[in-house]
């Protein structure tokens, strides 16, 4: 078994909607984010190198200085008020650790299978995202590609 940590951080602001709370009001967290990959043996590219450790903290460095919402969140995702670029849209109905930890992994996914298409390797994800000093979600998927 083989794996693979890779750590990254990222500040982005968020704010929940409908919240009953300071969490309602927009305001920013330096996020940390751990990702774990396991694999039986990761294919290797021409280098003999294995996954590309910076494919995976780039997911995080995309999100740095940017509005983290949700679909819902329509004030932000007004083109006339704020640069599109600079809002990141999360799945779900708020850009909740959860989601945002969800958001991450998708991305993960999408670029594993990018660099490394149909080899039928199963791989364990593991990402775990630190929001606060005391707040962390950690989210499990195993996947075959
Ligand atoms: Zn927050």
């Amino acid at each position: 078994m083989e794996q693979i940590l890779a750590k990254g951080r990222f500040h982005a602001a968020h704010r929940q909607l409908g919240y009953a709370g300071k969490c309602a009001w927009v305001h920013g967290h330096t996020w940390r984010g751990t990702f774990i990959v396991r694999a039986e043996a990761f294919p290797r590219d021409e280098l003999d190198m294995s996954v590309d450790f910076g494919a995976l903290k780039d997911i995080f460095k995309e999100l740095d200085h940017r509005m983290l919402v949700s679909e819902q969140d329509t004030t932000f995702l007004d083109s006339g008020l704020f640069e599109p670029e600079g809002v990141v849209v999360m799945p779900g109905s708020n850009p909740s650790v959860e989601n945002v930890t969800h958001y991450c992994m998708n991305e993960a996914v999408d670029r594993l299978t990018k660099l490394f298409p149909g080899r039928g390797i199963d791989y364990d994800l593991e990402l775990t995202i630190q929001e606060t000093e005391n707040n962390f979600f950690t989210l499990r998927r195993t996947v075959t590609i």
